[in-house]
């Protein structure tokens, strides 16, 4: 554990991340203005094909890796053995797989957004384990964070080695710092000459982390005072691994994606050149948000890629298994999961081209839209997976070797299963993704109006506020009230003209509901997560059903088989609908205020009669860290959850 631990307290968590989140952008974004309820179709839709010559250059290169993937990639075999083989990691090298997305001029393949996706999706529905290999080390390694913020000679220095196969990974989680962190304890101070910073510290679940060659780093650097306040800085490092003093502490070994390479990393006196500072001193946490901006984007389309390997072992099983005289699929609650299946896979995909559509053109405020892809992904292709698991029954908790071992196809669904968990946990959790997206929701609001409930705002300040917004929200009030119902955007299949009138009415109640919970619960609002979670969910709705009217009506989707993207796109948008309306209703009706006053006493342990009767699994510590006796009460923790620190990755 590390002994530099430092905890920031709440408010200098929030300082930290609110300054580094980005607020430059030359396009607005369609989801933003959505919970402003401004719908806006003409940024989503006509859908942002992919350019024709750009398809042309990843199905050539899909072709190659989809014929790598099934010869020489044995996905069972990774599991079980719990590693990617050398043969297999030299031949991804060697096609040039580790450095899609670095430019060509760099040495890379230079793929696009879409083509990369594509890729990952690819592998993701074969081997998620080979995928993650991948992505950890392109998506958030040491190539994307130089992309985006690094200097010509750094890009010279460290692009051609990286897309040779120098692998990389991103170290920012700690021991103590996961979901916050700005209160990173890692340490870098610059040495006497000022020529190096000298690391101290330790890095959590890095992947990739224990064969990287280059890393990554997030270190607290010293403090600077800026107008008269001490303001805490972290700095980005690309680090060399073959430094004295980085130590590989020990792989962690997981539930699923068993074969990545993943461990406890450690820094002691490890001396970096100066010049490997990314992007200048202090600006770490922006760039560790940023990178996540759009290395996010991975998921989704890993999230893809395993939800269509689910529908298709779903499809083909719930149409050959009889019971009670019909195929399975016959029956109505199996029925039911095919259907949901089926138009949720299609709207993953929609979210995902459309979120990298937009990074891909570049110039657009693509936060809200690949976070959203991502919550919307990792959640749906989770649920996918258990639908999957459902229909499979018995054999979808089977192992792929014992139902070979019976002369029974071996699909893979109890791996998939394992391996799709993570997705909500990583990048981001699903928590954090909703407190994120709510901080950028109310972001307009508090511009507006925020001085006038910030304690530490002047008069003046407030007084400008306060004018700014009588300006501002009278007329904008009443248009949430009054819209015009304009006809659904030129090209829209009738059949889907009444989900898109719904989106425009929905956009509107959804502004009106934050903003009267704005009023009705004040700045408490940031603490109101399941709230502000409703609210969120809402939009991941709105958005999808969007992006997948809009693909179905215009984008690849138009040009596939007959009515098909339409007819998914409808149910799609009835089953989005039936959850919006859930949603609405349970921001007056809910049980927030209940859970809130069970889970306090649930922490304060008032229900241990509750855990009775178990062998208990690890015996909770005293301070000293020897085993608590029986009937002895183990230290209390502060039962009050972390403060929304919305801007967290
Ligand atoms: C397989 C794997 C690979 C990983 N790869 C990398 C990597 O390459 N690089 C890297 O830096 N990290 C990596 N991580 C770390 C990963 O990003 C973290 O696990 C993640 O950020 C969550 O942190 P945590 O697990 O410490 O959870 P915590 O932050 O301790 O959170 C625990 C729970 O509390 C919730 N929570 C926390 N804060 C709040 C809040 N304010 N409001 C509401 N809910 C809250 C969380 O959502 C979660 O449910 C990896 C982890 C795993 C398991």
């Amino acid at each position: 554990m590390s002994e530099n631990r430092t905890h920031l307290d709440p408010d200098e968590s929030r300082e930290m991340a609110e300054a580094s989140r980005q607020t430059e952008w030359a396009a607005p974004s369609f989801a933003a203005e959505l919970f402003m309820g401004r719908f806006r179709p003409e940024l989503v839709h006509p859908f942002p094909e992919q350019d024709p010559a750009d398809r042309a250059e990843g199905d050539a290169f899909l072709a190659e890796l989809g014929a790598f993937l099934r010869e020489r990639v044995d996905p069972v075999a990774i599991d079980r053995d719990e590693e990617v083989p050398d043969d297999v990691l030299r031949g991804l090298i060697d096609m040039g797989a580790f450095g899609m997305k670095i430019p060509r001029e760099y040495g890379g393949l230079g793929l696009s957004q879409l083509n990369y996706n594509r890729a990952v999706a690819l592998v993701a529905s074969h081997c998620a384990s080979t995928a993650v290999w991948l992505s950890a080390h392109q998506s958030i390694g040491v190539p994307q964070p130089i992309r985006l913020f690094g200097t010509e000679e750094q890009k010279k220095k460290f692009l051609p080695r990286l897309a040779r196969g120098a692998i990389s990974g991103f170290a920012l989680t700690e021991p103590e710092v996961g979901s916050d962190p700005a209160a990173m304890a890692t340490t870098a101070v610059p040495s006497e000459d000022g020529r190096e910073w000298i690391l101290n510290g330790e890095k959590l679940w890095c992947t990739n982390g224990l064969v990287a060659e280059l890393l990554v780093v997030m270190a607290r650097t010293p403090s600077k005072v800026v107008r008269g306040r001490e303001r805490k800085q972290v700095t980005a490092f690309i680090v060399e691994t073959d430094s004295p003093g980085f130590e590989r502490v020990d792989r962690c070994l997981f539930l699923g994606i068993r074969a990545i390479s993943n461990g406890l990393i450690r820094f002691r006196d490890v001396r970096v050149p100066a010049e490997n500072v990314l992007g200048g001193e202090g600006r770490g946490l922006k760039i560790a948000l940023e990178t996540l901006n759009t290395g996010r984007l991975t998921l989704p389309a890993a999230g893809v890629g395993m939800a269509r390997q689910c529908l298709q072992i779903s499809r083909r099983w719930a149409g050959e298994r009889v019971q009670w005289g019909a195929p399975i699929g016959k029956h109505e609650a199996v029925a039911a999961k095919l259907a949901r299946m089926a138009s949720h896979t299609f709207a993953m995909q929609a979210l995902s081209d459309y979120a990298s559509g937009l990074a891909s053109r570049g110039g657009a405020d693509i936060r809200l839209e690949a976070a959203f892809a991502k919550l919307f992904s990792s959640e749906t292709a989770l649920r996918i997976a258990e639908d999957a698991m459902q229909i499979r029954a018995g054999r979808g908790y089977e192992r792929e070797e014992s139902l070979a071992r019976r002369g029974e196809t071996p699909y893979p669904i109890e791996r998939i299963y394992r391996d799709a968990r993570i997705n909500t946990l990583v990048e981001g959790t699903s928590e954090i993704m909703r407190l994120f997206i709510a901080r950028e929701a109310l972001d307009p609001h508090l511009k507006k109006a925020g001085a006038l409930v910030n304690p530490r705002s002047s008069w003046k300040e407030k007084s400008r506020s306060l004018g700014s917004a009588l300006r501002f929200y009278p007329g904008w009030y009443a248009s949430l009230w009054f819209g015009l119902q304009e006809a659904a955007p030129a090209g829209v299949p009738s059949e889907l003209g009444g989900h898109v009138r719904f989106v425009r009415r929905a956009s509107r109640r959804l502004a009106r509901g934050l903003f009267h919970a704005m009023i009705r619960v004040g700045p408490a609002l940031e603490r109101r997560q399941k709230l502000l979670g409703r609210f969120v969910d809402v939009g991941a709705d709105l958005l999808a059903m969007s992006a997948t009217i809009s693909n179905a009506a215009t984008g690849r989707g138009g040009g596939i088989a007959g009515n098909g993207p339409v007819e998914l796109a409808d149910h799609f948008c009835r089953c989005a609908r039936q959850r919006i309306g859930d949603a609405f209703r349970g921001v007056r009706h809910n049980t927030d205020r209940a859970d809130r006053a069970v889970a306090r006493r649930v922490l304060e342990d008032r229900y241990g009669w509750l855990e009775e009767g178990i062998v208990v699994a690890c015996p909770e510590e005293t301070g000293d860290g020897s085993p608590v006796a029986e009937g002895e009460e183990a230290a209390a923790g502060d039962p009050v959850a972390g403060a929304g620190t919305a801007g967290a990755p």
